[in-house]
């Protein structure tokens, strides 16, 4: 995955590159009104929809059962593929995804390759190779158009150039077009569709990612709302589709499920503007579609994910970007700050968990206030905040935690674990806070609790502490409960002798 490996993406840690990131007011004031947007639109759908959460359960019961059975369903579509005439393969590893695309590009002698909707060609790094062996990737999705404009990565699963505006945009496309574009929406979107147009006509490949895989029929199915993905399927005479090994759902019946589920939590549409299933090349009595067809499936890291308990339901996901638009921490710092193809909540447990090697994860799964809201935004239900705390837990049973941090929680469970050592400490607290605390408030800045304190106050310890004001108020009560209990003794039995009086059964009638 990209910016893995060592803690760094860019040499930079997640601490320095979300710092950059809330340094920079015009990216927080563009992710935060874009994410609202989508977040509003998103909470509109669904409560249109009326049975959100009953649809939410059906999407995750499918996901469950299909994860549950890949095997079987993965088999299943590739039988089916095969025999609509699809040439399919299988790459374990990044390097093997990419070395399969390249035969092909070369065996085709390509120059051109038109790209759509693929964030799994995002995570292996496909256009730097393309390019290396001389292939002109392009990328047809508007965002990913200016992204690749920019010679940036995504950074928003379904909105890449979320952190972009307008004006930004058409000083970009002005490069592009060698002339000054107004930067306004349409005069922008008008240069982008005219110049893809001729791209789409000479490319020798198109590539694109899959959002749902079909087993019973063997189709790919594919999302969109600019009608680009279409001629990237349709008008090259050699498709490649790319897709994560997850992405199998049963049947045409279950997509009912998924295309409702899928644009509400995305964009808050109804429905996508373009919904296509392709089951296999161009036939004789076709209009148009390529004449071959390849269907790459990629694991890169994914039957890690696999089989275990804690992780599994990762395998769920429908890449919809809902828990980004929820999450408090992407709102403020954006999807590059995370470092990899996926940000976000999603990204913060996908990228550590495809990675075996946990001394090569960095903080990313500490960049969560685990507040839950992701989970409530998911349309199929993935507790990314439990994953996030299995992820801290699993760097330090391992030794790569945090050693200050490591060793501040052994003392704090020292202390808090017998009560005359926290009465002592909090004394010695209480005579050492006169060099630091000024009215009532603790402000050191440096060490451990720099982070903290820069963006938050801490308050000084009080004079008395509640165990001290406890004390007191035990005391109190205790007193005035014996003051009363001659008085309540006798209210009592004159009850009982009521009661006798009445005949009544001593229980049962209130
Ligand atoms: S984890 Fe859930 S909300 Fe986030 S992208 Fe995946 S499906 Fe959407």
């Amino acid at each position: 995955m990209s910016g893995g490996g060592h803690g760094h993406s860019n040499g930079a840690t997640v601490k320095e590159r979300a710092d950059i990131a809330l340094n920079n007011d015009f990216l927080r004031k563009a992710v935060k009104f874009t994410t609202e947007r989508l977040k509003g639109g998103k909470l509109k759908a669904t409560d249109e929809h009326g049975n959100w959460e009953e649809w939410r359960e059906r999407g995750k019961q499918i996901r469950l059962h299909t994860v549950a059975h890949l095997d079987y369903y993965l088999n299943q579509f590739v039988d089916n593929a095969r025999a609509n005439g699809v040439h399919v393969h299988f790459a374990d590893t990044a390097e093997e995804a990419v070395h399969i695309s390249l035969s092909i590009a070369e065996r085709k002698k390509a120059k051109t390759v038109v790209k759509s909707k693929s964030m799994v060609t995002e995570e292996l790094h496909l256009n730097h190779a393309l390019e290396s062996i001389g292939v002109d990737p392009i990328e047809t999705d508007l965002g990913e158009y200016i992204i690749q404009l920019a010679g940036e990565t995504p950074s928003h699963i379904i909105i890449p150039a979320i952190h972009k505006n307008r004006y930004q945009i058409a000083d970009l496309l002005s490069v592009d077009a060698g002339e000054t574009l107004e930067p306004d929406t349409q005069v922008l979107a008008g240069y982008v569709r005219r110049k893809l147009r001729t791209k789409f006509l000479e490319a020798d490949i198109g590539m694109t990612g899959c959002n749902f895989a079909i087993a019973e029929t063997g189709s790919m199915v594919l999302f969109e709302n600019e009608g680009n993905a279409r001629m990237v399927t349709t008008v090259p005479k050699t498709q490649i589709t790319l897709m994560g090994m997850e992405r199998i759902i049963p049947s045409w019946a279950d997509l009912e499920v998924m295309a409702t589920l899928l644009p509400r939590s995305a964009t808050g549409q109804k429905l996508t503007v373009y919904m296509s299933g392709i089951t296999g090349p161009r036939r004789s009595e076709d209009a148009d579609g390529p004449d071959e067809m390849h269907i790459i499936i990629v694991d890169n890291g994914r039957s890690l994910q696999l089989g275990d308990p804690e992780f599994q339901e990762l395998l769920n996901c429908i890449r919809c970007g809902a828990c980004l638009n929820a999450c408090p921490v992407y709102r403020h710092i954006g999807g590059h700050a995370y470092g990899g193809t996926y940000s976000g909540p999603i990204g913060a447990v996908l990228k550590p968990s495809l990675q075996k090697n946990v001394a090569e994860w960095d903080d990313i799964a500490n960049a969560s206030s685990l507040c839950g809201a992701c989970y409530e935004a998911c349309p199929v239900k993935i507790p990314l905040h439990d994953m996030l705390i299995y992820l801290r837990r699993r760097k330090i049973e391992q030794g790569h935690g945090d050693k200050v941090e490591a060793a501040g929680m052994k003392g704090f469970a020292a202390i808090m674990s017998k009560s005359g050592r926290f009465k002592t400490v909090l004394k010695l607290g209480k005579l050492g806070q006169k060099l630091v605390a000024r009215n009532g408030e603790i402000r050191i800045k440096v060490g451990p609790l720099k982070g903290w304190n820069s963006y938050r106050v801490t308050p000084s310890l009080p004079k008395k502490s509640f165990r001290d004001g406890w004390g007191t108020l035990e005391a109190e009560l205790r007193h005035g409960l014996q003051e009363i209990a001659p008085e309540a003794r006798a209210r009592m039995e004159q009850i009982v002798k009521d009661r006798a009086k009445g005949g009544g059964h001593g229980h049962g009638h209130g």
